[in-house]
């Protein structure tokens, strides 16, 4: 039995959801003309009480669009030295946007409304770039799946009011914090200005995410997906996957969550894992003792029993369950880890 723990993204489309995709009716969405993700992007929006929503073919592509309507080339965005916008987009966020990041020092992902304020620069002390923008991400990536508390980011909204900032939430695993936290999409919807959301993480689906904000943003935000490449044609194939799992596969979440914390527990108990951080929602970050196993050789030793995870370097390693990992899987890994 293969068992691959080394991200959600690596799930295939079951067969409701193929079925879905080849049934989709669809026309030339650069044109505006494909119903099925006219109809994704309506639902969507709805979900999240804005006026618009854009879809794209990857979060990546969302969030750097969002960054291009809320700043100008010189400026600055805050966000946490973990952020996927700073980390993993390639430097999007300099080429793209001819923008820095001021790095907040926060925990697991998360910063608190104070750092935020002491991190924008004096708008009238021309010296140093204009902080315009706001970048959070739930749940936090390389903070270990992390939620954030609610009245954190109520918080911070106050501080981007006060200071003219715009405020933009990159939700590429919102779904699950949603889930753990017993959330609305509504209520993350009145807070920020421009969401990012991943379908093809925890949702399942092959392809897609979709930013939602005001009408103004999004038809702006249809200019610059044009400029980078994102004008899709038939794209309602994907978006039918989209559809689907928006019906089908939100609540089920719950029990990549619950696996997450019963492989955690069995962690916990392995003497040469010196931490494993609080589980929150489907990602498990953990830390080998390495005077006992390095990081590559458990790796390895995974590896040889069919089970992949990944090393995130400095002894730290990480596992994330999906929809693809059954309950027989489940049940196979937790012995394996036992008598490792
Ligand atoms: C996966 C992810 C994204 C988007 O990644 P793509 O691979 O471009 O879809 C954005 N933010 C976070 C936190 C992510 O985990």
């Amino acid at each position: 039995m293969n068992i691959n723990l080394i991200s959600d993204t690596v799930t295939r489309p079951s067969e409701g959801m193929l079925e879905a995709m080849m049934m989709a009716e669809v026309g030339d969405d650069v044109f505006k003309a494909d119903p099925t993700v006219n109809l994704l992007e309506s639902r969507t929006a709805e979900l999240f009480g804005k006026e618009s929503a854009l879809f794209f073919p990857s979060g990546s592509m969302a969030n750097q669009t969002a960054i291009k309507l809320h700043t100008q080339p010189g400026e600055q965005l805050i966000c946490d030295k973990y952020a996927h916008v700073y980390n993993y987009e390639g430097g999007g966020v300099s080429f793209n946007s001819g923008v820095s990041c001021k790095l907040v020092d926060g925990n697991r992902g998360m910063m608190t409304a104070e750092q935020v304020e002491a991190s924008i620069n004096p708008p009238d002390f021309y010296h140093s770039p204009l902080t315009t923008l706001v970048c959070v991400e739930n749940t936090t990536n390389k903070g270990g799946g992390a939620c954030w508390d609610f009245g954190e980011l109520v918080r911070i909204k106050e501080v981007c009011s006060t200071n003219n900032l715009a405020y933009h939430l990159d939700g590429a695993r919102l779904w699950n914090a949603l889930v753990a936290k017993k959330e609305s999409a509504q209520q993350y919807g009145e807070l920020f200005d421009t969401i990012s959301i991943c379908f093809s993480k925890g949702l399942g689906c092959p392809v897609g995410s979709v930013l939602v904000g005001s009408k103004k943003l999004m038809d702006k935000a249809l200019r610059v997906r044009k400029i980078l490449g994102g004008g899709m044609r038939q794209a309602g194939y994907l978006a039918a996957a989209a559809i689907y799992a928006l019906d089908h596969n939100r609540e089920r979440l719950s029990e990549d969550h619950q696996k997450a914390f019963e492989i955690g527990q069995i962690l916990e108990d392995l003497h040469y894992i010196k931490k494993v951080e609080p589980i929150e929602t489907n990602i498990i970050i953990f830390e080998i003792d390495e005077t006992e196993m390095t990081e590559i050789e458990f790796v390895d030793k995974l590896g040889e029993k069919g089970i992949s995870i990944i090393g995130m370097g400095q002894g730290k390693l990480r596992i994330v369950t999906h929809l693809d990992y059954t309950d027989a899987m489940h049940t196979s890994l937790l012995s394996t880890l036992k008598n490792l």
